[in-house]
């Protein structure tokens, strides 16, 4: 249940490797998660801006974005835009972004910027009536490991790792556990992965399922069950502006990304419970 004394939990949704489904897993888990019945507010943490376009809000509207709020103009609050989705915000992200590293040069804190404002979110979380709050926040990183994702990572409780089903999908990933552990020492001790999400899976190639093999060899019980496939109609969806699951709820895409989506708060009951 949720209701005042929530506790917001913050994921960042990483992976340095581009084009491995962290966006994509942003907008449709986001919504899932949402449909489900949980509050979440989708943070856009990349200057393409992409979490933004495909959640409905063009450059256009990016009004208030996550820079003026890591310069801390303004709250994730105030900068939050609601979707078409009931439950579901997003605080856009555009260009402006690439400037920040540059802008907080001279701060010390400034890998602290994210974890500072969400703070304010889970103060909310614990006190006001759960229609007037966050349960999750989902942070889309940008491919890199830059001052932005730094930010995410000491902001999270926990990594959700998208990894493609392609060759050389594990060669990032060595090095993002690694810069997990770098974090745990220094910005974030409590940092945890959640789990590993395996993407644009096609089970009718050989290579799909060994990478998939390979990919549970190495992480073991930490990759969820569910499987994302590899879905034209999941690719389409961002140029309507739309998450899948309103685009077609009925493909194997948006199956999917609900299942995901309620192993990962069983995943999360388990946490409390241990
Ligand atoms: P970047 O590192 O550039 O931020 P990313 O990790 O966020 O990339 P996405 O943008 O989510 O990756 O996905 C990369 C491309 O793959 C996009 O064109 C997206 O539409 C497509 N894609 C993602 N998931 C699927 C899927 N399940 N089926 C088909 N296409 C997909
Ligand atoms: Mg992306």
């Amino acid at each position: 249940m949720t209701g005042p004394g929530s506790k917001l939990r913050t994921l960042a949704i990483a992976n340095q490797k581009g084009g491995v489904g962290k966006t994509t897993t942003a907008i449709n888990l986001g919504t899932a998660l949402a449909a489900i019945g949980e509050r979440v507010l989708v943070i856009d943490l990349d200057p393409q801006g992409n979490a933004s376009t495909g959640l409905g809000v063009p450059p256009e509207a990016r009004d208030r974005t996550m820079y003026d709020a890591l310069v801390g103009a303004v709250s994730l609050a105030e900068a939050a835009v609601q979707t078409a989705i009931p439950g579901l915000c997003v605080v856009p992200a555009n260009s402006d972004l690439v400037g920040l590293e540059a802008d907080l040069s001279g701060d010390a804190s400034r890998a602290y910027k994210l974890r500072d404002a969400v703070a304010v979110l889970a103060a909310q979380a614990e006190t006001r009536p759960a229609d007037q709050s966050f349960r999750y926040v989902l942070i889309d990183c940008p491919p890199s490991l830059n001052i932005l994702t730094l930010n995410a990572l000491a902001a999270a409780d926990a990594v959700l790792v998208p990894v493609q089903c392609e060759f050389f999908a594990l060669e990032g990933i060595s090095q993002l556990k690694d810069t997990i552990e770098q974090i745990r020492a220094t910005l974030n001790p409590s940092l945890e992965i959640q789990g590993v999400v395996l993407t644009m899976h096609d089970a009718r190639t050989t290579l799909s399922r060994e990478v998939a093999q390979e990919v549970r060899g190495f992480f073991g019980s930490k990759v969820y069950e569910s499987v994302i496939p590899r879905n034209t109609r999941v690719a389409e969806a961002p140029s309507h502006g739309k998450p899948i699951l309103l685009y077609d709820y009925d493909c194997a895409g948006s199956q999917a990304y609900i299942r995901l989506a309620t192993e990962i708060i069983e995943r999360e009951r388990q946490t409390k419970a241990a």
